[in-house]
């Protein structure tokens, strides 16, 4: 795994691994920079930065592009 699919950040982590008949068949990754975690069996426009839409990408750079936070308890 290169880097993040959203914000291209590389301080990822493994969160789980699942196993059939003793053989890895996924990975779930989480990115400590932006909070996202996915599959590493999902779609290449869901988990390549190069091939995901530009609205479901995050420039951690960039934080006022993003004013509103909602806090958690919210949703
Ligand atoms: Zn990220």
């Amino acid at each position: 795994m290169s880097g993040c699919p959203r914000c291209e950040k590389k301080q990822l982590r493994v969160e789980h691994k699942g196993y059939e008949n003793n053989q890895l068949v996924w990975t779930i990754y989480y990115c400590h920079s932006c909070s996202f975690s996915w599959r590493d069996t999902e779609p290449e426009t869901t988990i390549v930065h190069q091939k995901r839409d530009s609205f479901f990408r995050v420039e951690m750079d960039r934080k006022e592009k993003y004013p509103i936070v909602l806090p958690p308890g919210l949703i």
